[in-house]
């Protein structure tokens, strides 16, 4: 029985099989046949429904300085901005308006906001907002900010481990962060109750598929309920600002492993996707993803949150961007329906 075999029947494999499967990424045969399984596995537990998050980038200020990241600490040449409470409530209010019923307040790891602001801000959200999911991605906390953020009614976190292979890490990050503490909080998110979301860039530098595969180790121990990968960009005022981006189809083939290794996940076709390909996000549907990523932040502050090189949709309206999905989802057979979109299975 060859490694595609065996992962269609058992959906896991070890980490040396996952390595000889990788091995097949620029194999049209075996990518369409996994990709064919993907679709199917989606189809049976979501039919052809595509989860909208309304994402609302609060802040880029950050105390971290990942190599990759736009907005990492020692990037002087960006404008920082924070928004008020009243600005993500109205946020909040355009994205309901738009039939959005999950939020996600995602920013730098910004000490500006302390536990007691990030409690009022998600209280308020659960108020006027009592029927839509709150997903919180705002880095590492300790378990106490946590459980106070999830008392408060936060119900997701997304928290991408990045890579799961230590030497990995620390290529990538400062030497005040850790693999292990970066596993730990998604440890601690889980035993919270959280709807945990994990996850890493495709093509990181210095990545080889030796590191994926251990990430796919990983992600099957974790089980988390949503998995985000988009390929690295490189941006221009980063370590890493003369680098390769990562490949659109070693992605489009990690989604469809990943929606066979985990049936029921949430797995966004992701901006970063749309960025690297015109067509990324409808491809990255048609591999198996089923959430999409709408941009919900005030147009003034778009521009500001660039984690990396061209991001699109920084110039687009709300409304825009919610009108230009509805069409691209259907464009390949799905639709964007009203639901906070809860994991299944
Ligand atoms: N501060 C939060 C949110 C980080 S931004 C946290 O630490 O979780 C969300 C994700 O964007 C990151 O987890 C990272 O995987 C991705 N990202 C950052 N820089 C990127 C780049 N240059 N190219 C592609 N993705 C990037």
């Amino acid at each position: 029985m060859t490694v595609i075999d065996r992962f269609l029947e058992q959906h896991s494999l070890t980490e040396e099989e996952y390595v000889e499967l990788l091995g097949y990424r620029d194999d049209e045969t075996v990518s369409a046949r996994l990709k064919e399984e993907a679709v199917r596995i989606r189809k049976r537990y979501y039919g052809n429904k595509v989860y909208t998050r309304g994402l609302i980038e609060f802040t880029n200020y950050c105390r971290n300085n990942c190599n990759y990241c736009g907005i990492r600490r020692d990037n002087r040449n960006i404008i920082r901005y924070r928004l008020t409470k009243e600005e993500i409530l109205s946020c909040c209010r355009s994205g309901y308006e738009l039939g959005y019923r999950t939020f996600v307040l995602q920013g730098g790891e910004d000490l500006w906001y302390t536990d007691e602001r990030m409690v009022e801000i998600i209280r308020e959200m659960k108020k006027q907002y009592p029927d839509c999911a709150i997903t919180l991605s705002i880095g590492e906390k300790s378990y106490e900010s946590y459980r106070k953020f999830r008392q408060a009614g936060a119900d997701r976190y997304l928290l991408r481990h990045e890579t799961a292979d230590e030497g990995l890490y620390r290529s990538l990050h400062p030497a005040s962060m850790s693999l292990a503490n970066r596993k730990q909080c998604l440890y601690d998110l889980k035993e919270l109750g959280y709807q945990v979301g994990a996850g890493f860039m495709v093509g990181a530098p210095g990545q080889t598929l030796s590191h994926i595969a251990k990430d796919l180790v990983f992600l099957q121990e974790l089980r988390p309920e949503m998995v985000g990968i988009g390929p690295f960009i490189p941006h221009h005022d980063t370590v890493y600002a003369k680098e390769t981006a990562g490949s659109v189809q070693l992605t489009l083939f990690l989604l469809a492993v990943i929606r066979i290794m985990l049936p029921g996940v949430l797995l966004p076709a992701t901006t970063a996707l749309g960025t690297m390909d015109p067509l990324g996000r409808e491809k990255g549907l048609a591999a198996g993803a089923n959430v999409v990523m709408p941009n919900l932040s005030p147009v003034k502050n778009r521009k500001l949150y660039e984690l990396y090189d061209n991001k699109i949709c920084t110039g687009d309206e709300a409304a825009e961007c919610r009108h230009c999905l509805g069409r691209r989802v259907e464009s390949v057979g799905y639709r964007l329906v009203e639901d906070r979109g809860d994991a299944v299975g």
